[in-house]
């Protein structure tokens, strides 16, 4: 697009941007960034992202950067949807904002809800919806307890989780979450929040076969909920893909083995679908993919592709007939807001409608995983592991033994996640797991661009970390 092209607010706002060096002083001054040591940000100065378009991004130095983690893994109809844009600008003008409360409703959120229904399991048809992934994870702590409650069994309130899952950052959703860095500020976890191991072959497996230690590491649920209690068991939690925790696609056994585990003592399945869902794994929910069957689902990020905060709880007939027997005394300000969900509702109309899920599941997601896991052929590359369009490649010494970087090395992953940003690619590290996740529009000669810019970036990684 040429500049000519764009929006004129755009543009002007481009060609009347302030130095870059003078933005990053002014960000440092006054901007706390999210999981960011501030001294060391305002040392190096924030890379300023301007405008985007399709998977790619423009700096304030005028780079144009591709980006393979759509954002935060939520930009999946890529940037510069004009559609969204005017779904927004015409529910403002409409209704910009009605709750949600006290036996209220909108079309905005009676629409979404009905249409998530329609693309859910077919026995989930009701939707509790909040501002985003954490507070969706803070709604499922008090649904799962609060249902067991009006059953009778209120000594149902353990839920367990895995360590180095990521369910969000407030204090209820960090808690369910396995990040050990987050625990360690701010007093988490909260009590009754239990951390099994995670099924990572690549890290973990030892001597054992994928398939033997992913069995092993479901048995681990039912070990903690005989330790536990069955008894006091609410759910257990857990994406069907690991993304932030470094894109750790399970091993086949895995996902049968719990969902043994879970019918056997009759606990809740919560499935965390906030990066999994709408189309990541080439359906619309991780789970279909996995062959779980959740009783709840978190729901956020490709739900509106970002372009508006929204997320949410999909929850089955059977949670939903139950906590609809009394006042669940639970909600945001924001839940259902009828801009993020007119929003939402347009932007799963283009998931469909342009047939993208479907491409991911038969065009471009098998095209990226051939052209993806050919990068284990690179010296630094151990695996390669990847699942519609979310994949991750171990970064090792030696590739035989599965070995890991010395921790003071944590840093090999850092380089390349710096070689990337300097070759004009968006990739995340993980410790020593390279991640990419890209706008699900990808096309495939974007993607031959992402392999190549990758491969030259471990290249420069190797040299530089010799
Ligand atoms: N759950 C998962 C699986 C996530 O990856 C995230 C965010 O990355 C969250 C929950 C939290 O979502 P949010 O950042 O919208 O609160």
């Amino acid at each position: 697009m040429s500049t000519s092209q764009m929006p004129r607010t755009v543009a002007s706002q481009i060609t009347n941007l302030p130095p870059t060096a003078e933005l990053q002083a002014r960000d440092a001054r006054h901007h706390l960034h999210p999981f960011t040591h501030a001294a060391g940000l305002a040392e190096k100065g924030a890379r300023i992202i301007t405008r985007a378009e399709g998977c790619w991004l423009t700096d304030s130095e005028g780079n144009t950067i591709l980006d393979a983690m759509a954002g935060l893994w939520c930009v999946n109809v890529g940037y510069g949807r004009q559609e969204l844009v005017e779904a927004a600008a015409r529910q403002m003008a409409e209704l910009p904002f009605y709750n949600t409360f006290f036996q209220t409703t909108h079309v905005p959120a009676i629409e979404l809800s009905e249409r998530l229904a329609e693309l859910a399991p077919e026995h989930m048809n009701r939707v509790f919806f909040a501002g985003s992934g954490s507070e969706a994870n803070d709604t499922n702590i008090r649904m799962v307890r609060t249902y067991w409650d009006l059953k009778g069994q209120p000594e149902r309130v353990n839920i367990i989780s895995r360590w180095n899952a990521y369910h969000g950052s407030s204090v209820g959703s960090g808690s369910l979450g396995g990040m050990k860095g987050m625990h360690a500020q701010g007093g988490m976890p909260i009590p009754g929040i239990h951390h099994i191991d995670q099924p990572n072959w690549w890290a973990e497996g030892g001597d054992m076969s994928p398939e033997d230690f992913g069995r092993a590491r479901a048995q681990a649920l039912e070990e903690k909920i005989l330790e536990l209690g069955p008894d006091t068991v609410a759910a257990f939690i857990a994406e069907p893909v690991q993304g932030a925790g470094g894109v750790i696609v399970p091993p086949e056994s895995y996902w049968p083995e719990v969902s043994r585990i879970v019918e056997k003592y009759g606990i809740l399945l919560i499935a965390d679908e906030v990066i999994c869902g709408f189309g990541r794994t080439g359906n619309w929910f991780g789970s279909e993919t996995m062959g779980i069957r959740p009783d709840i689902m978190t729901i956020a990020k490709g739900l509106s592709s970002g372009y508006q905060p929204i997320g949410g709880s999909i929850v089955s007939d059977e949670v939903a007939e139950v906590i609809g027997g009394a006042e669940f005394n639970h909600g945001y300000t924001y839940s259902g807001h009828p801009v993020a969900c007119a929003v939402a509702l347009e932007n799963l109309r283009i998931l469909d409608e342009e047939g993208i899920v479907t491409r991911v599941r038969t065009e471009t997601g098998p095209y990226l995983k051939q052209k993806f896991e050919s990068l284990t052929e690179h010296p630094l590359v151990g695996e390669a592991k990847i699942v519609g369009m979310m994949g991750s490649i171990a970064l090792t010494p030696d590739k035989a033994s599965r070995a890991a970087f010395a921790a003071d090395a944590g840093t090999v992953g850092y380089l390349c996640r710096e070689r990337c940003f300097a070759n004009n690619l968006v990739m995340r590290h993980v410790g020593d797991r390279m991640i990419v996740s890209p706008p699900l529009v990808i096309s495939k000669a974007e993607i031959d661009t992402l392999i190549e810019r990758a491969w030259r970036s471990l290249d420069e990684a190797m040299a530089e970390a010799e």
